[in-house]
C-alpha cells in the first residue's frame, strides 16, 4: 500500500502584495501544497474577498483576513512585508511552534538577532532571495572570488523596479557578505555604497563596491563585476517574473516540515552549502 503523499497547510502573509499574489498563484500550481490561509492589513479593501480571486487565479474558497487570530490553521507561514511586520508574526509563530519562511528584507542587525534567537525554538527560513538561479549565482561568486578575488576591482549593482523600499537590496548585501567572507573580511569593513559625485579619491584596494538603481517595472536584476587588468568578468542573474521567488518560497515551506526549529537559507534548502 502506497501512502499518500503530505501536503503542506501554507498560509501567506502579505496576500494582498506583490509577492503575496504570486505566492498564491504559485500555490495554486502547486498540487503538493495547500493555501489554508491569506492575510493583509486590516483596513486592505480585500479582506474578506477570495484569495485565489484577487491573485488572478481561479476560486480558492480561501477568504483574505485581517489578521493571524482569525485565519485558519497552517503549517508554514510565508511572510513577504516589512520588517516590524515580520517581527510581530515571529512572536505569534514562536508562541503557537509553527514554521515561518521569511522573503521580507531590510531588517536590521538587532532584528536578525531576535529572528535568530526565535529559532532556537522554531523551524525558519530565513532569505532575501528566494530565487533558485540566485542561490546558484551565490555559489559561482564564491568560486569566482577564490580564484580572482585579491586581483579584480569587485562592484555589485542591483536593478529594482521604483517602488522597493530599501537599498541596497538584500540580495546585493548578500552577495557582499559571500565574496567578503571568501576574502576572509567583513563586509562592514569594505563595503563602499554608491558612487559619490565629486569623490575624487582612488579605489581603496580590497573594497567591494554596492550601487543601487531603482526604476521602473524591473522585477530584479543583480550584476557582480570582477575586473581586473585587460580582463573582466560579470556575473548576471536577472528576475523576469516573481514566480520564481514564489516557488523557492514554497519549496523551502515544504523542505522546513523535516525541522522542528533552526535558521536556514536558501543554500540549506537547496543543499549546495
Ligand atoms: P508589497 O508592498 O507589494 O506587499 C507587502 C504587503 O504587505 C502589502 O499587501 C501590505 O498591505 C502588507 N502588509 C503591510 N503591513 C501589514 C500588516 N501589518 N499585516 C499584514 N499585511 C501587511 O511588497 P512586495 O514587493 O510584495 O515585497 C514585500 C517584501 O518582500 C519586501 O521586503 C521585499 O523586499 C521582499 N521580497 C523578497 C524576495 C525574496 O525572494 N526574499 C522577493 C521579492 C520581494
Amino acid at each position: 500500500m502506497t501512502s499518500k503523499p503530505m501536503t503542506t497547510q501554507i498560509a501567506i502573509m502579505g496576500a494582498a502584495g506583490r509577492m503575496g499574489r504570486a505566492l498564491i498563484e504559485a500555490c495554486s500550481l502547486t498540487p503538493s501544497v495547500r493555501l489554508s490561509a491569506a492575510i493583509d492589513r486590516s483596513d486592505s479593501t480585500l479582506v474578506g474577498k477570495d484569495a485565489g480571486e484577487c491573485s488572478g487565479v481561479w476560486k480558492m474558497a480561501v477568504p483574505v483576513t485581517g489578521s493571524l487570530e482569525e485565519a485558519a490553521d497552517f503549517d508554514v507561514l510565508i511572510d513577504f512585508t516589512l520588517p516590524e511586520v515580520t517581527l510581530a508574526n515571529l512572536e505569534f509563530c514562536r508562541a503557537r511552534g509553527k514554521r515561518m519562511v521569511i522573503g521580507t528584507t531590510g531588517f536590521t542587525p538587532q532584528q536578525r538577532a531576535t529572528i535568530t534567537a526565535a529559532a532556537e525554538h522554531n523551524a525558519i527560513v530565513l532569505a532575501p532571495n528566494m530565487s533558485v538561479g540566485v542561490n546558484l549565482a551565490l555559489k559561482l561568486l564564491e568560486m569566482t572570488t577564490r580564484v580572482l578575488g585579491n586581483a579584480a576591482d569587485i562592484d555589485i549593482i542591483d536593478v529594482h523596479h521604483k517602488h522597493k523600499l530599501d537599498a541596497p537590496s538584500g540580495t546585493a548585501i548578500r552577495m557582499g557578505e559571500v565574496i567578503a567572507a571568501t576574502l576572509g573580511r567583513e563586509l562592514k569593513d569594505v563595503a563602499v555604497y554608491g558612487c559619490q559625485p565629486g569623490r575624487h579619491d582612488e579605489r581603496k584596494p580590497g573594497s567591494i563596491g554596492i550601487s543601487s538603481i531603482r526604476s521602473g517595472d524591473t522585477v530584479g536584476d543583480h550584476t557582480v563585476l570582477f575586473a581586473g587588468q585587460g580582463e573582466r568578468i560579470e556575473i548576471t542573474h536577472r528576475a523576469t517574473s516573481r514566480l520564481n521567488f514564489a516557488r523557492g518560497a514554497l519549496r523551502a515551506a515544504e523542505w522546513l516540515m523535516q525541522h522542528e526549529s533552526g535558521l536556514f537559507d536558501m543554500q540549506d534548502v537547496l543543499d549546495i552549502k
